[in-house]
């Protein structure tokens, strides 16, 4: 029997197949000084023609399963391959200098990174910078004849193992293939476990050790609980196997309610939303029954494109989720990039503490037109259906006073040209501990807030949520993390605002009774999970969980409000 290790439960169900490892092979090599130029150079068009052959078939493969948009990005790395001035320049390299093909490749593209990436104000610049960059891997991995993995090209069932994954890489896997996710690093809350619960793929991160599993082993891996076990024995496979059976009835329990309204046992009306983090996530929201989508992360259309997103790409993308919800709201956030949300093509300035930095409504305001390009996106989709605009990393009244400025100043400008636009609601992400201090002034300025979980238990408790050694610091049912959120809720509801959570913990069987208990309005989630919500929903009176709430508040520890609501739901 092979032994069960333990990482972090990020995404629910039971994958069992081989281990694919998406991990960046060695590439490094010795300059040498050679004497048959003529052979070097051909090296080199023999290294590009390869690569020109992968991309071409990884970009078929992407436009086929992931929709032409993700298949862009492969188009501009074939255009750097096909540019003569590039291989020219290395043969020239070559010849000039008497050095190895790697040595050439390198200095060249080198040379050409530096200089598109120092020009940080051109977005053009940066984003063939990284086009480079990415093509140059390829290129290497050809000349040192080692293989470099292709996610986009899984066409077998498999586990994907890698240290970390990127948006952009989670945005590449094809569902149908990747069966489960293990991951070195990261936490419940980490934008890869968040992404990897949209998909529906089961996740264990954290682990410390995934990326020494050796490829092609079979790996079994627990979402549910967090445990993975390498190349497990056949009694281990057959107890999993009915493990995730037993989740999969469940489930189809849980879809019986798909059509119903989110109610408590004594008859209160909810909201169930979803979060996403696309267009194409909404497949999963109207399978799941959301009456809402609660947020719309939009930083993923600027992470996931290779270029800053036009006005027109974004109101298509906006439009597209408002007729899809047929006039439920939709709650937008405006763009939420820095942190460790990245844009290949755009580098941010390198800071010490990403957390605490330049990010999210902070970039807005000091890069104005980005912002309004997205408001006036926003703005004349509003005609299609109910939207609701909110602004994350708020901290400051001043802050929202002058987005809402810049807001009011789009919107007048566009019905200036007679552009049609729809009644929107404006709010606020509560994600930093001084909002939710002063959640009673927002509350009179905004319509709603959406409490954002995520980071505010990072903020107030002082831990990366993407650290596994700090895994132990998320504690959303500790009553500083509960008071504030009570403070938030109350606060609303003081001035007749609406009061939602955006965060994971809104997703959480453990957490949703408190918050019933406290009268959150809204709680949205990733998609799958709001089956189960709606069915524990169900089984809660308001006036019972309101007592446990108040218990909740008064409590010393996380672990023991854990406790308090496993007793009270199973009595
Ligand atoms: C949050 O912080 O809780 C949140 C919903 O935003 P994100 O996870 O995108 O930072
Ligand atoms: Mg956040």
């Amino acid at each position: 029997m092979a032994e069960t290790f333990k990482g972090i439960a990020a995404s629910n169900g039971i994958a069992i197949a081989k281990a694919y490892l998406l991990v960046d092979p060695d590439l490094s090599f010795e300059q040498q000084t050679i004497d048959d130029v003529a052979a070097e150079q051909a090296r080199v068009d023999a290294a590009f023609s390869a690569s020109s052959d992968d991309l071409t078939k990884i970009k078929e493969k992407a436009a086929q399963n992931l929709g032409e948009t993700e298949a862009q990005v492969f188009e501009a790395h074939l255009m750097v391959l096909a540019d003569p001035e590039l291989t020219g320049a290395i043969k020239q390299n070559i010849a000039d200098n008497k050095v190895n093909a790697e040595q050439a490749v390198k200095d060249v593209t080198d040379m050409y990174i530096g200089m598109f990436e120092a020009m940080t104000d051109n977005a053009y610049m940066q984003e063939r910078a990284a086009d480079i960059r990415d093509v140059t891997k390829r290129i290497m991995s050809h000349l040192l004849n080692v293989a470099l993995p292709n996610p986009a090209l899984i066409d077998e069932e498999v586990v994907l193992i890698a240290r970390d994954l990127t948006p952009s890489d989670t945005a590449q896997l094809d569902r149908q293939f990747v069966k489960g996710i293990l991951t070195d690093v990261g936490g419940r809350t980490a934008h890869s476990a968040i992404m990897a619960r949209t998909l529906e793929i089961p996740a264990v991160v954290g682990t410390n050790k995934a990326t020494q599993i050796p490829a092609g082993t079979t790996v079994i891996v627990d979402g549910l609980t967090g445990d993975f076990i390498i190349d497990p024995s056949a009694d281990q496979i057959a107890e999993y196997q009915a493990a995730g059976d037993k989740y999969l009835a469940e489930r189809a329990e849980w879809a019986k309610l798909k059509d119903e309204a989110s109610v408590s046992a004594d008859g209160k009306e909810f909201v169930i939303g979803a979060n996403i983090g696309a267009p194409k996530d909404m497949p999963g929201v109207l399978e799941n029954g959301a009456e809402g989508v609660g947020l719309y992360r939009t930083e993923f259309l600027y992470m996931e494109s290779d270029h800053l997103p036009t006005e027109d790409e974004q109101f298509e993308s906006y439009k597209t989720v408002l007729e899809q919800m047929n006039g439920k709201p939709v709650t937008v956030r405006t763009m939420d990039i820095g942190g460790d949300k990245e844009l290949s093509y755009w580098k941010l300035p390198k800071e010490e503490n990403p957390f605490l930095g330049y990010r999210a409504i902070r970039i807005s305001l000091d890069q104005q037109d980005i912002f309004r390009t997205q408001l006036r996106a926003l703005l004349r989709a509003s005609a299609y259906g109910n939207l609701w605009i909110m602004f994350p990393m708020i901290a400051t009244l001043g802050e929202f006073r002058q987005a809402k400025a810049i807001y009011t100043e789009e919107r007048e400008k566009l019905a200036g040209e007679g552009v049609d636009m729809g009644e929107v609601k404006l709010g606020i992400m509560i994600e930093i501990p001084a909002a939710a201090m002063i959640a009673d002034k927002f509350a009179k300025e905004v319509d709603f807030f959406s409490i954002g979980t995520n980071d505010l238990i990072g903020y107030t408790m002082a831990a990366d949520r993407g650290n596994d050694k700090l895994a132990y610091l998320y504690q959303p049912y500790n009553p500083a993390i509960l008071r504030l959120i009570n403070n938030v809720i109350d606060a609303a509801h003081a001035e007749g605002k609406f009061a939602a959570m955006c965060g994971e913990m809104a997703g959480d069987p453990v957490a949703l009774p408190i918050l019933l208990g406290m009268g959150l309005d809204e709680f949205s989630m990733s998609a799958p999970s709001i089956l189960q919500a709606r069915s524990l929903m169900k089984k809660l009176s308001t006036a019972d969980m309101a007592e446990l709430a108040k218990k909740a508040l008064d409590a010393e520890t996380n672990d023991e409000v854990k406790a308090l609501v496993e007793s009270t739901v199973n009595a």
